[in-house]
């Protein structure tokens, strides 16, 4: 797979190559072009260009039957999609085949099904007290395209993510330009083929490759003629986005990191409870930024689930490296720090021999720890490995404040038989999104994202398009 830019209809792979490793095993699957400031810059444009041209002309019934024939051209390249995805990631063929590739070509299909049935606000103005002016009105909103948006998505669910992102924008009328991460180019230029079988005008969609810091990244989200931006990663990445956004004022939906917390309580089915949690911490090795990295379990159940949980983790097999070798050190060395601060390790703790040529990858033991206090660092920042920690308590309202007590807040797990605690409790989280349970049950129309460090902003259903669009009053008096 040769990872191309694709600008204004337009393959090109001009800029600087940077190498492409297999986390599998650290081979080098190929070159990167990364994109300087003069292939942001003729992105930028394009997409202006087409927003001025066909692509601002076409109407919502155009814009759905496009984002179908990208879903359509997705599964008709599904084995393609897979491969890129697993080359890239390292993860089990599997994953790929039932969440990254069907849940993309879903996001396409669901913002075209969203598209119809869009209610239009509209009041009749009878002068109430509070109204100024006089005389009656009829005042309705209609939506238009932002313009421009930056979409910036992350390593971990490479074409999931983006996609998550590009269709809703699409869907609102406006051209995208996509960087998806250096780490995982390749699914982001088979899409770019998709999009261009399908019919869109050239300019609606673009690609760049290239790095974040100081690159391509910083280029287009600080670029003058970009109209808002999207993006998925590290809370501190959003943080430097939005000072290189804050001189243009452009606006942000942010998908940021998480410390999230599962709450086990003694009344929960344990079985259902380990399993659940075996699932929130390990799958794609920790490297999904819902899973579970803190678990409070009361203390009636606290060493068998801790025994259940351990066991379960030590069999795990095929569950994927890290990304890279420097995502594998930055896991490893809070294996380390989490025995300096006095963490038992419960199982795992470093990092695995195959005797194979697995031993060139970037691969981490699914490691369980307890014993830590709630100020350790490995208890409070994120890891984003294959990595819980376990700990007890007494109370609900006591389960609470250690749930609480962390500056993210972006998904939770509850696991209880009692449908009253069920409702007390899943208000009180401090997370934009708490499963009860289950975990990573989704429906595309809910709203998704985090509050605190988490995020800013809900993106799917509804609460993308209002996002991707701007909302315009139209008064008439009547
Ligand atoms: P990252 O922040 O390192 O990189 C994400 C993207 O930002 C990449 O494309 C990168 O090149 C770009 N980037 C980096 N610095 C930039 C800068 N200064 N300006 C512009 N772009 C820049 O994140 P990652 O390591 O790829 O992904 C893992 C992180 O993403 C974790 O923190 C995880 O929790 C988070 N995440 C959150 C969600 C969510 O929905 N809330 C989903 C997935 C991942």
């Amino acid at each position: 797979m040769k990872a191309e830019h694709y600008v204004g209809g337009v393959f090109r792979s001009d800029g600087p190559g940077f190498p492409l490793v297999n986390p599998v095993d650290g081979t080098e699957l190929g070159t990167v072009p990364e994109a300087t400031r003069e292939v942001v810059d003729d992105a930028v444009t394009a997409a202006r260009a087409a927003l001025k041209a066909e692509w601002g002309a076409r109407g919502a019934e155009e814009r759905a039957a496009a984002l179908r024939r990208i879903a359509d051209g997705i599964q008709a390249r599904f084995e393609e999609f897979v491969e890129a995805e697993v080359a890239d990631t390292g993860r089990p063929r599997a994953f790929a085949e039932t969440v990254d590739v069907p849940r993309a070509a879903g996001n396409f299909r669901a913002y075209a099904d969203l598209l119809y049935g869009r209610p239009e606000r509209a009041y009749t103005t009878r002068v109430p007290g509070w109204s100024s002016g006089t005389g009656e009105a009829l005042n309705y909103t209609v939506r238009r395209p932002l313009g421009v948006v930056a979409i910036i998505s992350p390593w971990n669910l490479p074409l999931l993510l983006s996609t998550w992102k590009i269709a809703p924008a699409l869907a609102c009328g406006n051209a995208v330009v996509l960087k998806p991460s250096e780490e995982t180019p390749s699914t982001a230029t088979l899409l770019a083929q998709v999009v261009d079988n399908a019919g869109l005008p050239d300019g609606a969609f673009n690609l760049v490759h290239g790095h974040g810091a100081g690159a391509a990244g910083e280029f287009l989200t600080g670029h003058a003629g970009v109209d808002a931006i999207a993006f998925t990663g590290e809370s501190a990445t959003g943080a430097a986005i939005m000072r290189n956004a804050a001189d243009h004022v452009t606006p942000v939906s942010f998908e940021l990191g998480g410390k999230n917390p599962a709450l086990v309580f003694a009344d929960a089915d344990l079985d259902a409870a380990v399993d659940g949690t075996v699932r929130s911490s390990f799958t794609h090795s920790g490297q999904i930024c819902l899973c579970t990295e803190r678990v409070y379990v009361e203390r009636p159940v606290f060493e068998e689930f801790v025994q259940k949980l351990a066991a379960r983790a030590k069999e795990l097999d095929g569950y994927g490296p890290m990304i890279s070798a420097e995502h594998r050190d930055k896991v490893l060395s809070y294996y380390r720090l989490a025995r300096e601060e006095g963490a038992t390790v419960v199982t795992g703790g470093g990092a695995p021999t195959f005797g194979d040529a697995r031993d060139g990858g970037f691969h981490v033991e699914p490691t369980v720890l307890t014993g830590l206090p709630e100020t350790a660092r490995t208890v409070r920042e994120e890891i984003f490995g294959p990595v819980c920690h376990v700990a007890p308590f007494d109370t609900e309202d006591e389960a609470l404040a250690l749930a609480n007590d962390s500056p993210y807040g972006l998904a939770s797990t509850v696991w209880t038989t009692d449908l009253s605690r069920a409702h007390r409790v899943a208000p009180r989280i401090e997370t934009g999104i708490v499963w009860v349970n289950c975990w990573n049950l989704r429906d595309l129309r809910t709203p998704f994202g985090g509050v605190k460090a988490s995020g800013i902003g809900r993106e799917g259903g509804e609460y993308s398009l209002d996002f991707f669009s701007e909302p315009v009053n139209v008064c008439i008096q009547i």
